[in-house]
């Protein structure tokens, strides 16, 4: 039975919100942690051992990153995802991005079975190749990708920062969505599938 860790980005509400809406006030430690939840129940249905590194809306020690690569480390993790979503200064920016560490030949096949499965989920959202204009604290969220032992993705679901993107992160429909591509880019991983 695979192990996947799954790690809602930041922290939390009054902690670490991540990047949050201006107009609507969505933050995106709570889009995290509510598509977490519906990846980590796709997967436990398909089989798979599911552990999330923030389970609450607000967990203070989460902030500090080497707690959540140590959990993932310590407990065996076969795969490491952690969900973000994107922000950027100019509204208009928006898509998905899936990002690895350079020469971990089994995070890039990982990650490329998630985009995959997030790109036919999606047609109509664009699948960014660069990160010219994309969140500031980029180097932080690096960190979980160089400092634990699995395999590790990180997926930028959409942009809280971009009002029609907002609008789909908050949305339960497309949340559930999302999760479901998620959920189906790891399977394929395990499957030897990246189509
Ligand atoms: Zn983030």
């Amino acid at each position: 039975m695979p192990k996947i860790c799954i790690d809602p980005g930041h922290a939390g509400r009054n902690t670490d919100p991540g990047a949050v809406n201006p107009a609507t006030g969505l933050q995106e430690a709570d889009v995290t942690l509510i598509i977490s939840r519906l990846v980590q129940k796709y997967l436990t249905a398909a089989g798979c051992e599911v552990m999330l590194t923030r389970t609450d809306w607000e967990q203070a020690e989460t902030d500090n990153l080497s707690y959540r690569t140590e959990l993932a480390n310590s407990w065996g993790a076969d795969v490491f995802v952690s969900l973000h979503c994107n922000s950027a200064s100019n509204p208009s920016a928006a898509g998905f991005e899936v990002w690895t560490s350079p020469g971990q030949t089994q995070g890039d096949r990982l990650a490329t079975c998630i985009y995959n499965q997030i790109a036919g989920e999606f047609p109509d959202r664009y699948g960014r190749v660069d990160y010219s204009d994309g969140d500031p604290d980029k180097e932080s969220r690096f960190y979980v990708l160089t400092q634990t032992d699995a395999p590790a993705c990180l997926v930028e679901m959409a942009f809280v920062s971009n009002a029609e993107e907002a609008a789909l992160l908050a949305n339960p429909t497309w949340q559930d969505r999302m999760a479901r591509a998620i959920a189906r880019g790891v399977t394929d991983y395990f499957a030897g599938d990246t189509i």
